[in-house]
């Protein structure tokens, strides 16, 4: 009887020593398939820039060549005009009218931004579900409406942000950091913040490219806030515009130079998941504005290049539609953690290489100033505007494939356009229902309030 015990004593310890030894090698296994991931943005970035979406200039050599090695979306789009919305639904998989982080104002003097509210903390962020699947978590970023304060930094080990200062050598803090050496996989996430006015003059390339184009670099002054400019009424197609551009291409072609510090640094051998996208473009008078206000190409087009480990799919063209919002579940399913339910957006290696037709449709939403608000959607064909006044309220609709820029006449359907309306208003709805369930907001203080609709932010 007491042999029998010993017996069944001895297959128990054994069977669990086995089931320990196994589960160590399971965690091994995943340790080791599970990638560095590096996530670079670049503020304002427009897609028609980048060398490698066709650009006349060179301007980024760099991020070409790891356009090679990646799919590239040529039909990828940011969910908002403006840094805050898009980036908070890049973190957080949901699209603004979900997550409801839609206003900001910087305060220059102090160093700080007004108004802006906090990422709710009920919402999982991107860098802590990485954290979660056993990641070491790193963020700097250069634009100040993303601080640590205001949410941004949550789920980072070591997160910096330099408040609006381009230091293009986020790859130097990250690399000082004790904990980039320690074993395990490392999430790091860059947000550069050049190409945003000021469009400061880099040279060699900004005097080359504006003498190229037959203007010079002085002809116009650098504005932190480009709407300034409206003031001078340069016109479209004039030799301001011509040094305006020049100006903001060598940002992107001194970023580009950055971007290949912090690849060499950060990733020698190749091995990594590198995506790299924009958080919203920038306009130059194509629609009648500076900066990034509207939701015409120039602003709601994105460069996005996923480069898989293995570089798999290298020089893959994607004409399918996609978004900021399937950054972080791609980037999840790549680093075998689990994608939340309530995320939006698509997993980038489903779609990427996809025969299936695309029936996709992307709705974009900004508020703009007091009273104005863009609300967007964009279907494989079509893209429909709806422009809340003032100075008036106006819905359009274009034809993308006759006119990929929208710079001719909208098309003149009646039916059509109330179609679109109605499809943009229902997937709005569905955002809007979404947060409902997500969010637990603090309700705002009057006085909040009451700052916050003089703003305009709220109505
Ligand atoms: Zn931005």
């Amino acid at each position: 009887m007491e042999k029998l015990v010993r017996l069944k004593l001895f297959i128990l310890v054994t069977i669990l020593g086995a089931t320990v030894l196994l589960a160590e090698f399971l965690r091994l296994v995943v340790f080791a398939s599970q990638p560095d991931v590096i996530l670079i943005t670049i503020d304002t970035l427009r897609a028609d820039h980048v060398s490698a979406y066709g650009y006349k200039r060179a301007t980024t050599p760099r991020i070409d060549q790891l356009a090679a090695e990646s799919v590239l979306f040529t039909e990828a789009h940011t969910v908002a005009a403006w840094t805050v919305p898009s980036v908070v639904s890049l973190l957080t998989g949901l699209h603004p009218l979900s997550h409801g982080v839609n206003s900001g104002l910087p305060n220059w003097e102090k160093a700080e931004v007004l108004e802006q509210p906090e990422i709710p903390a009920s919402l999982p962020l991107l860098p802590e579900l990485m954290k979660q699947a056993g990641y070491k978590t790193f963020g700097v970023t250069e634009n100040g409406h993303l601080p640590a304060s205001l949410g941004f930094g949550r789920g980072f080990d070591f997160y910096s942000n330099s408040y609006f200062v381009e230091t293009l050598a986020a790859h130097k803090e990250i690399t000082q950091s004790p904990l980039y050496h320690e074993p395990g996989p490392r999430f790091i996430w860059i947000h550069y913040y050049a190409p945003h006015a000021p469009y400061l003059a880099r040279e060699p390339w900004a005097t080359e490219w504006a003498r190229a184009a037959g203007t010079a670099i002085d002809r116009v002054p650098e504005l932190i806030d480009p709407s300034g400019y409206e003031k001078f009424n340069y016109k479209r197609g004039s030799q301001e515009i011509a040094a305006l551009e020049a100006r903001y291409d060598s940002e992107i072609r001194a970023t580009d130079e950055a971007v290949r510090e912090a690849l060499e640094s950060l990733d020698p051998e190749k091995k990594a998941l590198v995506i790299l996208a924009a958080d919203h473009g920038e306009e130059f008078l194509d629609h009648g504005n500076y900066g990034h206000i509207n939701h015409y190409p120039e602003t709601a087009k994105i460069p996005l290049l996923v480069r898989y480990p293995n570089h798999r799919f290298a020089g893959v063209r994607s004409s399918r539609l996609s978004s900021i919002l399937d950054i972080a579940p791609t980037i999840l399913t790549e680093a075998g953690a689990d994608v939340p339910k309530a995320f939006q957006g698509a997993i980038l290696q489903d779609l990427g290489t996809s025969p299936q037709p695309d029936t996709r449709e992307l709705a974009l939403h900004t508020r703009r100033g007091p009273g104005q608000r863009s609300d967007s959607l964009r279907a494989v064909t079509r893209m429909f505007h709806h422009f809340l006044g003032p100075p008036k309220d106006f819905d359009v609709l274009y034809d993308v494939v006759a006119d990929p820029r929208q710079e001719h006449p909208p098309l003149n359907d009646a039916e059509q356009t109330t179609e679109f309306a109605s499809r943009l208003a229902k997937l709005e709805q569905i955002y809007s229902e979404a947060k409902k369930a997500i969010v637990q907001y603090k309700p705002l203080s009057s006085a909040e309030a009451e700052r916050l609709k003089t703003l305009g932010y709220i109505n």
